[in-house]
C-alpha cells in the first residue's frame, strides 16, 4: 500500500517536470581520475600495453576516438574484426548503425561525441571480455573519462552497462533508459548496434533512450 502511494507520488512529480534519477551503488570518484594532461598521453602507453593476453591476438589498439571537449562518451564492449584491423572503434555494421543513431537521433555529427570501449583489444572470436581483461583494461577508460568530461555517457550492451556500473545483477533490458549517477556525469544504459542488428524492433527503445540523451544535454 505506502509502494503504491509512493509510486503514484513520484508520477505526480514526473508529471510537473521533476526529473528521477536512480541512486548507483556510489562510484569512487577517485576512480575517474588521471595524472595525465590529454588523450593523447592516455593513448601512447595504451598502444604499448600488454596488461593483459589479449595484447597476444591484436593486430592494433583500438583507443577510441572524439574530442576531448565531447559532452557525449558512447561506451561499448570491445573491438570486433573491422577495428582490429583498423585501429579504429565503432566501424563495421554496428559502427554504422551508431552513426546513424548519433546523425538521425541526436541530430550531432558523429565526430563531436566520444567512443571507447571497456577493453582496448580484441576477444579472440568476438568472445565476451573476462573479468581479467576487464580489470586490466578499465582504469584507461576511467582516465579518458576523467579527460573529457562528459555529461552524459551511454553505455552500450549489457557489458558495457555492467563493468561500468558495476551492478552485475541488473539485466540490460531492466536497466536501458534510466538515468543513473555517474561521477559527474550522468550514464544512460541502452542497447548495444550488434544487438539492434539482430533484434531491429528494439530500435524504438534505444530511440526513446536517445531522446532522454538529447534532453541532458
Ligand atoms: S585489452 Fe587493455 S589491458 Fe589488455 S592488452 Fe589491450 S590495452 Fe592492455
Amino acid at each position: 500500500m505506502e509502494k503504491a502511494k509512493l509510486l503514484k507520488l513520484m508520477y505526480q512529480y514526473r508529471s510537473l517536470g521533476f526529473e528521477y534519477f536512480k541512486e548507483l551503488k556510489p562510484i569512487d570518484k577517485k576512480l575517474i581520475s588521471t595524472s595525465a594532461n590529454s588523450l593523447h598521453e592516455i593513448e601512447l602507453k595504451v598502444q604499448n600495453c600488454h596488461l593483459c593476453p589479449l595484447a597476444k591476438s591484436r593486430k592494433n589498439v583500438v583507443f577510441g576516438e572524439g574530442p576531448q571537449n565531447a559532452k557525449i562518451m558512447f561506451i561499448g564492449e570491445g573491438p570486433g574484426a573491422n577495428e582490429d584491423e583498423s585501429g579504429r572503434v565503432f566501424v563495421g555494421r554496428a559502427g554504422q548503425l551508431l552513426t546513424k543513431i548519433i546523425e538521425n537521433v541526436l541530430n550531432i555529427k558523429r565526430e563531436s561525441v566520444y567512443i571507447a570501449n571497456i577493453v582496448k583489444c580484441r576477444p579472440p572470436n568476438n568472445r565476451v571480455p573476462t573479468l581479467e581483461e576487464v580489470t586490466a583494461c578499465k582504469p584507461y577508460l576511467l582516465e579518458q573519462i576523467a579527460i573529457v568530461k562528459p555529461k552524459v555517457i551511454v553505455a552500450l550492451g549489457s557489458t558495457g552497462y555492467h563493468h561500468l556500473s558495476e551492478d552485475y545483477n541488473t539485466p540490460i533490458s531492466k536497466i536501458r533508459g534510466e538515468i543513473l549517477e555517474y561521477g559527474d556525469a550522468k550514464l544512460i544504459p541502452t542497447y548495444h548496434p550488434s544487438f539492434l542488428l539482430r533484434n531491429p524492433s528494439a530500435k524504438k527503445d534505444v530511440f526513446a533512450d536517445m531522446l532522454k540523451v538529447k534532453n541532458l544535454l
